[in-house]
């Protein structure tokens, strides 16, 4: 606001004359801002540093053993078939110890590599089976049956 000099009147900044009088002098209007100035805010003190948390201790977890099943039997029983087939009976055996252990290796829950090693044996046990086969009935010859290293 503005005071005219020549009535007193307060007239509005932009007014170039008196709204009241019509006078062109006014008094320099006030600098001040006209809004009550704000306090400034007190400064938030810092939050007092939170002790760090030490991180629970680490707990390893514990195993589940799984139950000695009918699967880990078979397993077990794969595995012996595969090797006395080996000697005897290996039409019973070896048959018996393939599917023992391929059932043993899948469904068992603790013996996989003994499984393994059955199928390997019982499969082994096949090929020579049939290569001593063929050798017998003079299909091949005894090159193809003779060891690596032993011919
Ligand atoms: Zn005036």
């Amino acid at each position: 606001m503005k005071k005219c000099l020549n009535c007193g009147s307060e007239n509005k900044n932009e007014n170039a004359f008196c709204s009241v009088c019509g006078g062109s002098s006014f008094a320099e209007p006030s600098t001040a801002p006209e809004t009550a100035s704000v306090p400034p805010v007190a400064p938030v003190p810092p939050a007092p540093p939170v002790p760090p948390v030490p991180p629970p201790p680490y707990i390893a977890p514990v195993p589940v053993k799984k139950p000695f099943g009918i699967f880990d039997v078979l397993t077990i029983l794969g595995f012996v078939s595969s090797l006395v087939g080996l000697f005897s009976i290996w039409v019973v055996l070896e048959p018996l110890a393939v599917i023992a252990s391929i059932i043993g290796f899948f469904k068992g829950g603790r013996f996989k590599g003994l499984a393994a090693a059955g199928i390997v044996i019982s499969i082994i046990a096949f090929i020579i089976i049939l290569f001593v086969t063929l050798y017998n009935g003079n299909i091949i010859g005894k090159w193809a049956i003779e060891g690596a290293l032993n011919r």
